[in-house]
């Protein structure tokens, strides 16, 4: 196995590894640990090469930095991708990926990301202590998806207060675009607080199941965006908010789980201009590392805690309306804004 090192400016550390043996050639790298170690999920792709490879670790762990600074798990920035087929895994190549991870000595702490499921990690725990989000019969913090509704949950009622003063979910239109894990979760959740809910996804059974469970109004996804409602949740996929959807949108707010929302940073003022309250993705969408970083804590995984700190995305929201009324920035900006104050305040004390 051999591991090296390439020099990245602004980035603490990132390696390569290249194992003969079992074949995993994958990257690893550690942004920011001012706040605490590097968390971040492990993804596999066929990427077309190295330098793409490098160019995705590097964007996403930048992005874990922000997310976990605003978010305060008292975590830092990471992320790690093997190159290759996902249809091509074997056991060995995820014993080497442990040996990898663990030569890091704790400072890069890895979890699930892209085609990278709870057996992969399993394997990767063999090799290295430095793992999160396995089962809970395991003593760690499982599937992290309903923490992540629950998150939201608590990120739309600051919306609604930002929007009308008062967080009154009742015969809200709340229009939620992708109803999987996360969506399918928050829609429960929003019904439950008396809110319209609308759901679209393009896997149709899916759909059919939850309108027959919960009697949700549905739409198709060609067009959804155009529906008028309070509050759009996208839960799908990233870069759905662009110059072709945008002039589209009939609500007053955009506030979902999905990751990336904006195809890029433009696009936030772009809602701005158009009075939408855009809730930042990565401050919305938090519930998960948080609940992922209450295994860090002293005595290990506590869902009572985590459920109080999933309370977070409340206030930080807050802030961050705050500071985009107060400094005249989008809320995009003003979240980025908040993550580096806090890591400039956690430079301090260091
Ligand atoms: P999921 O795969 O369980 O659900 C996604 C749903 O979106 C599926 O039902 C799928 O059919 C639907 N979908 C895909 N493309 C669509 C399209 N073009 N139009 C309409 N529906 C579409 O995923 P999830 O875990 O619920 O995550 C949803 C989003 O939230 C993703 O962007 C994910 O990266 C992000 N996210 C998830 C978590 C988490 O804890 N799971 C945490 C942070 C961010």
């Amino acid at each position: 196995m051999e591991i090296t090192e390439i020099e990245v400016d602004g980035y603490e550390k990132v390696v390569r590894c290249r194992d003969q043996k079992s074949g995993l050639h994958a990257l690893i790298a550690v942004h920011d640990t001012t706040l605490g170690p590097a968390l971040g999920g492990l993804r596999m792709l066929p990427y077309a090469s190295e330098d793409e490879a490098l160019f995705d670790v590097l964007r996403l762990s930048k992005g874990m930095t922000y997310k976990s600074a605003v978010a305060e798990t008292g975590l830092g920035g990471g992320k790690s991708v093997i190159i290759g087929d996902p249809k091509r895994k074997s056991e060995d190549m995820f014993l080497a990926m442990g040996k990898f991870v663990n030569s890091l000595e704790g400072k890069y702490i890895t979890a699930e990301d892209m085609n990278i499921g709870i057996a992969d990690l399993e394997v990767v725990r063999k090799e290295t202590k430095w793992v999160t989000g396995l089962s809970r019969e395991m003593g760690s913090s499982g599937n992290p998806s309903p923490y992540t509704a629950l998150g939201c949950l608590y990120g739309i009622r600051a919306v609604l207060e930002e929007l009308d003063g008062k967080a009154d979910f009742k015969d809200k239109r709340i229009l939620i675009q992708g109803v999987g894990a996360v969506g399918g979760r928050l829609a429960e959740l929003l019904k439950e607080r008396g809110a319209q809910v609308i759901i679209c996804d393009i896997n149709q059974a899916r759909v059919d199941e939850l309108v027959k469970k919960h009697g949700f109004e549905s739409v198709s996804d060609a067009g959804h965006a155009s529906l008028p409602c309070d509050v759009y949740a996208p839960c799908a996929r990233g870069a759905g908010l662009n110059d072709e959807t945008i002039p589209m949108l009939r609500c007053r707010a955009v506030a979902g789980a999905a990751n990336n929302q904006l195809l890029e940073p433009r696009h936030g003022r772009d809602l701005k201009a158009r009075k939408i309250l855009y809730a930042p993705d990565y401050v919305i969408n938090a519930g998960g590392i948080i609940n992922v970083s209450i295994e860090m804590l002293p005595g290990g995984y506590d869902e009572k805690k985590a459920l109080a700190k999933l309370e977070n995305v409340y206030t930080n929201l807050k802030k961050v309306f705050e500071i985009a009324r107060k400094d005249n920035i989008t809320t995009n900006e003003a979240a980025a804004r908040l993550a580096e104050l806090r890591i400039a305040a956690g430079k301090k004390k260091a």
